[in-house]
């Protein structure tokens, strides 16, 4: 990974928090780069970012101020995790409020682990009367646990490997989120 830094002086200590695998400048650039292409990609279309909260409150925020084609925000939020390990369930809200019909919608997604909160949003928002529907993830773990019918990940920052990861928008237990970086759990130190 680039940018490698660890949790130092400059930083507080977070005693859960381990190796720093994107540094808030590598993230800067590589959402940027993004940003400009979504902005070629939409010119003219209003496309509408739905953003699937908490994780990634960050991420959307940011991605929305370097896209440079007029669109439209919106919030839902999901949840599975309970702790570092994935509930098997997805619990999806705030999608009866939003109106799709006609749209270009962009899911904005903190990561792909499973793919199954990705496949229930797909599954929910068919029948919203969307134009088109694609995604665009912070990131993607290249993980063996993707299931094999998840939609395509249209758009994505970065893959991180297979390891529990927290900061800029994601969390452990609601904490970490406000961290600018993305960094992996440190296993064996006490919280
Ligand atoms: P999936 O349904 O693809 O298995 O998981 C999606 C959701 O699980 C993500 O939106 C995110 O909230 C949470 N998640 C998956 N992997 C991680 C991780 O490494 N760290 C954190 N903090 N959350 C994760």
């Amino acid at each position: 990974m680039s940018n490698v830094r660890t949790n130092t002086a400059e930083q507080p200590a977070y005693p859960r928090v381990g190796e720093v695998l994107l540094s808030a400048e590598a993230i800067a650039s590589r959402v940027d780069a993004l940003g400009a292409e979504l902005t070629t990609a939409y010119a003219g279309l209003r496309p509408v970012l739905v953003s699937v909260l908490k994780g990634s409150y960050i991420f959307a925020a940011d991605l929305s101020r370097v896209l440079r084609a007029e669109h439209d925000i919106e919030f839902i939020r999901a949840r599975s995790y309970a702790g570092s390990e994935s509930s098997g369930s997805v619990l999806i809200t705030g999608l009866e409020e939003v109106s799709l019909q006609d749209r270009h919608v962009i899911i904005v997604e903190d990561i792909i682990d499973t793919g199954l909160t990705l496949k229930m949003l797909t599954k929910q928002m068919r029948g919203l009367g969307a134009k088109s529907v694609k995604t665009c993830s912070f990131l993607c773990k290249i993980t063996d646990r993707r299931l094999d019918d998840t939609p395509p990940v249209d758009y994505f920052a970065f893959e991180i490997p297979d390891k529990f990861i927290v900061g800029y928008g994601l969390d452990l237990d609601q904490r970490y989120r406000h961290l600018p970086y993305v960094a992996e759990l440190n296993p064996e130190k006490p919280t």
